[in-house]
């Protein structure tokens, strides 16, 4: 199984290859420092939507309020999970 990235996680651009060692996720530092970036702001975002979802204890259906923020906050993850390089077989097939 191929797990080498052939693009970079941030713009798409094609990598270079041939470099030996660990295969890099990004094009360039600049890419790499706006993914960083971009993955701690997803952190944020991902940490307060679960403390809000986790907040839903109150009302005739707590269980229902808690799963609409199911949905965003799996939407925020697969991304960050992508910009970290999670390859995708291990990001599919989470509880059903
Ligand atoms: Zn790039």
């Amino acid at each position: 199984m191929r797990m080498t990235a052939t693009h970079c996680v941030k713009c798409g651009s094609e990598l270079p290859r041939g470099a030996p060692g660990r295969p890099s996720r990004f094009c360039s530092e600049g890419c790499k420092a706006s993914a960083e970036a971009e993955m701690r702001r997803l952190n944020t975002h991902l940490r307060n939507l679960e403390a809000r979802r986790a907040a839903q204890v109150f009302g005739p259906d707590p269980e229902r309020e808690r799963r609409r923020y199911d949905a965003p906050i799996a939407e925020l993850q697969a991304r960050y999970d992508h910009l970290a390089g999670v390859p995708a077989s291990t990001t599919k097939g989470t509880a059903p």
